[in-house]
């Protein structure tokens, strides 16, 4: 692969400056945004990028609450049509507009006249000569199950909590785009509607944990497979990775925390073959950018306003995985792992092939020519742990929390899910002057003293610096080695900073 510099800005945490530095990240990366100033015209916005010659179909739903729209997207996927959302009591203006501008034969609206009101319909009646069609039940799972009958069907079915957009949400583009209808189902039971529209189903597909949808659920469920995790961005990184979308590198972006814009950019998300990824107003979760780095993803539409989704969306997205900020606020997934762990032909202080003496790919070779230059000075660098799984930092922070206490153990050790180790791209390293052991005094060695001076010229900063524990929440550790790619080392070297520094 190619690589390229490129500069990218950083927001400083609290908005205190914006920093640039240059970043290596693959030279297709691309991002660029749909961007309406409300829900509305974000929904008029993708319509336009999506259906720029109009449309035979449109399909309407309310836009402050999410029950009816959330099974709309394989509806609007099938009729080829842009979904809309208007006010609940008068057609909103902007997508009055637009539905001029699509002049469509047919709208669909979904949702009772609780939800768009029968002053709505008359007003579509009476300014466009197209057919009307009301889809609603009594209540949300109705009207799902009153949509999947107007899908061609088959014998697939999507079932998300009905009280959960996130989860329909990462469900959309992928049930969308097969034809499979998305149903709704209760915690604890199906609803007799659900039932009925699950008649004929051969296979189904659960979005979202146990919690959300429960196992006695999933047991009633014909030939059942289940996509969750325990955050809707794991959930959604989770749905990424195995609802596999046909354009390799193009995916939409949306926020987890308001369903409009989401609803709407599914059905254009389903159009083009793309996943959805779910995220934070003002940061990528750590799932989804490690979803990102394993499909390969690189063109990114995001949709909604800055107000929406914050800029710094924009920056995390383009950061190369070695990036990963991971402290005691960003976890990564338990089941985490490096796809290209390998042992880094250095010395380490046993001969045994331990999992501790691997790491990832991307840093080991760096870690190779810093150790052979080390050599080379006269400086005996040993290697000792790099690598640990899930259950591994597990086994260590509860012996440290057993013999020291839980606040000695929060100090010197990460909780599992939270620890640099997971990632592969740290290495504590150590010398025969301290015995080979991880402590302090390894600072003042001539080893740690050549690191200080040169990790960050392969490419490593020391990762928890002295006289930053407020702000890294670990005290000094003058061994705990993270790799994070040349310029960006040096750069923090040259300024003194840490990775909290330039990273939410
Ligand atoms: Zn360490």
């Amino acid at each position: 692969m190619q690589f390229v510099a490129r500069w990218i800005s950083a927001a400083i945490i609290g908005g205190l400056a914006v920093f640039s530095f240059t970043v290596m990240k693959a030279d297709a990366f691309q991002i660029d945004r749909v961007n309406g100033d409300d829900r509305y015209e974000t929904a008029v916005e993708i319509s336009q990028k999506g259906w720029s010659n109009g449309s035979d179909v449109v399909v309407l739903t309310r836009g402050d609450e999410f029950p009816d729209a959330l099974a709309g997207s394989p509806l609007a996927h099938a009729k080829d049509a842009p979904l809309l959302l208007t006010e609940k009591d008068h057609l909103t203006a902007i997508t009055k507009k637009e539905i001029n501008r699509l002049n469509p034969s047919s709208i669909f609206i979904l949702g009772g006249p609780g939800a768009v009101s029968s002053k709505i319909e008359k007003t579509l009646k009476n300014t466009f000569s197209a057919e009307i069609t009301r889809i609603a039940g009594n209540n949300r799972y109705q009207t799902a199950a009153k949509v999947a009958a107007q899908l061609p069907g088959n014998d697939r079915a999507f079932v998300v909590n009905g009280s959960r957009f996130p989860d329909a949400m990462a469900a959309a583009p992928y049930a969308a785009r097969h034809g499979h209808p998305i149903l709704l189902t209760k915690s604890s039971y199906i609803p007799q509607s659900t039932q009925e529209a699950l008649r004929g189903k051969k296979q189904t597909t659960i979005v979202g944990g146990d919690g959300v949808v429960s196992q006695s659920v999933e047991n009633d469920l014909p030939n059942p497979e289940r996509i969750s995790g325990n955050t809707r961005y794991k959930t959604s990184a989770q749905a990424v990775l195995h609802l596999r979308m046909g354009r390799p590198d193009n995916a939409y972006v949306v926020t987890g925390n308001k369903f409009a814009d989401g609803i709407a950019g599914s059905v254009l998300a389903a159009k083009y073959n793309d996943p959805i990824l779910l995220v934070e107003e003002n940061y990528v979760p750590n799932a989804i950018k490690i979803a990102v780095h394993k499909r390969g993803l690189e063109k990114f539409t995001v949709f909604g306003g800055y107000n929406a989704v914050d800029q710094y969306v924009d920056t995390e997205l383009s950061l190369p995985i070695q990036l990963l900020l991971v402290n005691k606020a960003r976890g990564i997934p338990a089941s985490y792992k490096d796809d290209h762990l390998v042992k880094p032909n250095v010395r380490f202080p046993s001969n045994s092939d331990l999992p501790k003496h691997y790491m990832s790919s991307i840093a080991a070779g760096h870690l190779e020519n810093m150790f052979d230059d080390a050599w080379a000075a006269g400086k005996e660098l040993y290697a000792v742990s790099g690598y640990r799984s899930y259950e591994r930092q597990k086994e260590i922070h509860e012996r440290i929390t057993r013999n020291h206490g839980s606040e000695y153990a929060d100090r010197v050790s990460a909780e599992p899910g939270h620890s640099e180790h997971q990632t592969g791209l740290a290495m504590d390293v150590s010398s025969p002057a301290v015995g080979y052991q991880l402590v302090e005094s390894f600072a003042n060695t001539v080893e740690g003293r050549w690191l200080e001076q040169h990790a960050s010229d392969y490419g490593f900063i020391i990762r928890y610096p002295d006289g930053r524990e407020r702000d890294t929440g670990y005290t000094y550790e003058p061994w705990h080695l993270r790799y994070v790619g040349k310029s960006i080392a040096r750069y923090m070297d040259r300024t003194n900073k840490i990775l909290e520094d330039y990273l939410r």
